[in-house]
This record gives C-alpha cells, structure tokens and sequence, in this order.
C-alpha cells in the first residue's frame, strides 16, 4: 500500500463528482472514500527510442510501452511490470521505475540489445512515423511471470508481439479485467495472434487509423462495430487531439483530449491514457460504466501531461495535486447547462 494515494485519489473524485456511489472501498469518518490497492499487471516494451519532432530531438532515452503505461498507473496503484532490457540498458533508468515503486522482479534483462524504436512526428502531432524498429532482445523473450503477479486482477497487455501477450494470458489466473493495446506493425505483421488475443480480451484502447486498418472500415463507428465483433467487449478508440471514444456495449462515450499550448512529444501518450485509465480502475476495483468514464477522463488526464516534454520527464516530475487540478479542469472543459424545458 502506497502512502496517501488512495485516500487522496477519493477525495478527488468525491469533491469532483459529488454525488459518487462507490459499490467498493469503505467510507471513512471523513466523508472520503478509501480505495483499495488492488493493482496492474503489464506486459510490454521497455525500449530505448530516438524521436524527432517539430521541436527538438532525443535519442535512446528510455521509453516503451510498459514504461509509459507503468509510471502513469503507479499514481493510483501497484504495478508489476513484465518485460525484457539487454545488457545496454542503462540501469539509471531503472531507478524512474524504483523512484515510482513499480514492481519490476519480472523485468528481465538478457544478452544483447535493448528494444529500439526510433520515430518522427511532423506538425501534424497525431501520428507517428515509424523510422526503425528493432525488436533486439524481445525476439528470443518467453515471459515468466513471477509467482506473485499471477493473481493480478487487472492485466494491461500493452503494445508488444501478440504471442508474448497470449503467454503473459496463459500465466495469469482468473482476472478481472483485461485489456490490451496494439499498432499498425502488428496488425500488418501478426494478424492472427492479434485475433487470439482480442477473443480473450475486455477491452481494446487502438489509434483512431489502426482501428480503420484492424477493421478494413474507414467509418470509426462502422470500424467500432467490426472490431467488437472480434471479441472485446469494450473498445476505446483514441484519436490525438481530438480525444478518445470509448464503444462499450451499445453505449457511447467521448472525452476530449485537454486543449495545451505546449506539446512537444506525443510519444507515450497512448501509453500513459491506458496506465492512467488501468490505474484508475484497478485504484477503484470497479468496471463499471460510470467507473470506465471516470477512468477515461483519468488516462487522458495522466496523456496530456506526458506530451508536455520528451521520455518520461514530465511523469517523473509530476505531483498529486497536478493531477486533481487537470482532472478538474476536464470537467469545467465539458459541462454545460441543458436547455430549458420547452413551453
Ligand atoms: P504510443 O503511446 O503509441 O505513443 O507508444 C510509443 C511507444 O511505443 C514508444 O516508446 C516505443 O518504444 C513503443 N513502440 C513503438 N513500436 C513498438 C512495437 N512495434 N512494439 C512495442 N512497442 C513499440
């Protein structure tokens, strides 16, 4: 159990909401809700990236889809992250993950080269070029997932190899929720575990284009209903800036990306949506509807942050209070009154 956060993260969403009726978590003396550190399991890559955008330039910082997913989510719970580095990994790195307590006896290192992704964003920040990847050390990986991650009750599998998600499936007993992220390079390269993986799947969190890609269907809610015929039973389809779109059952639900004047590295902010939107969930151990829209709001709260700098320098510095301040403003963003009652 990590100090104040789940206390704090109540009293958040109580003052936010107002009205919230939680069906876990006890309510203390206080009024505040206390949420239970029930925790995230991720797969996914731990890499070393080069990145190229309209405003500058970085090379082999750390990044990755694990390492996104997993400091955005360690803000509301416990995470053990599963996942493999190489022999030039540099081990000041790792100390962001320790700094954050992710778990990471399940993060391997082996002989040879760290993942490398190198990419370049135009002015357009919506999409990213993929320049080179080099899956290095994720080519011989076999995760095993350490004893104590098998009971994880949330399970992202973050952007990896389709297989190694399906091993990561295999290892872990009856959880409660599982969702899992995906891209163009493995829709192109590894379609039918891609299949498997969706069969067995809660949710899908994907680009507004590789849903269109996935589906064959240009139409997103077209393409929304072809890809939860795959399996999933929710799916949230996340286009930039122009915010996320969650399909869950036959609901519908938007929120907008937070509208900031300094974006200066979009990469990760899939990532981060997902480890703020997992973290949430898990934090509350509720899937409800109600629940999933709160979690939206929070991955996009947890995104918009990770684009205002390179790597993971943002998330490294950010505080509690930021967070309940951006996820107000979310809120201020989207309410409005209804229209007067008709004479
Ligand atoms: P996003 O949240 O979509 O911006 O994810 C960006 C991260 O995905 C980068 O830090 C990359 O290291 C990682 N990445 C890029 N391509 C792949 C891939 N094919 N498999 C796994 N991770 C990848």
């Amino acid at each position: 159990m990590k100090g104040f956060r789940g206390v704090e993260l109540y009293r958040l969403l109580w003052q936010a909401s107002g009205d919230r009726q939680s069906a876990h978590g006890g309510q203390h003396d206080t009024g505040v809700y206390e949420g239970g550190d029930v925790g995230v399991l991720v797969v996914g890559s731990v890499a070393l990236d080069s990145v190229k955008t309209p405003f500058g330039a970085v090379e082999n910082v750390l990044g990755g889809s694990a390492s996104y997913f997993s400091t955005a989510a360690s803000f509301f719970t416990d995470v053990s992250l599963v996942g493999v580095v190489g022999e030039d990994f540099p081990s000041e790195a790792l100390a962001l993950f320790r700094a954050r307590e992710i778990n990471i006896d399940g993060l391997e290192r082996a002989q040879g080269r760290t993942f490398r992704w190198a990419g370049e964003y135009t002015y357009d920040l919506n999409e990213a070029i993929t320049l080179d990847t080099q899956l290095n050390v994720f080519e011989q990986f076999r995760p095993k997932l350490p004893a104590a991650y098998q009971d994880s009750p949330y399970v992202f599998l973050a952007n990896i190899d389709p297989e190694l998600q399906i091993e990561v499936l295999n290892q872990v007993k009856r959880p409660k929720f599982v969702a899992c992220d995906t891209m163009n390079f493995w829709i192109q390269g590894k379609l039918e575990a891609l299949r498997a993986v969706l069969q067995r799947v809660d949710l899908l969190t994907i680009n507004e284009s590789e849903a269109r890609q996935l589906a064959r269907e240009p139409n997103v809610v077209k393409a929304a209903g072809a890809i939860l015929r795959m399996g999933p039973k929710a799916l949230i389809i996340k286009r930039g800036e122009y915010g996320a779109l969650m399909f869950n059952g036959s609901t519908m639900f938007f929120a907008p990306a937070y509208p900031l004047e300094s974006v200066y590295d979009p990469t990760g902010a899939g990532d981060s949506f997902a480890g703020g939107f997992m973290g949430y969930l898990a934090n509350v151990d509720d899937v409800s509807e109600e629940a999933m829209r709160q979690a939206i709001i929070m991955g996009s709260t947890m995104a918009s942050f990770n684009v205002e700098s390179f790597s993971l320098e943002r998330l490294r510095a950010l505080s509690y209070p930021e967070i309940r301040d951006r996820f107000r403003a979310f809120k201020g963003l989207v309410n409005f009154a209804d229209l007067p009652e008709t004479p």
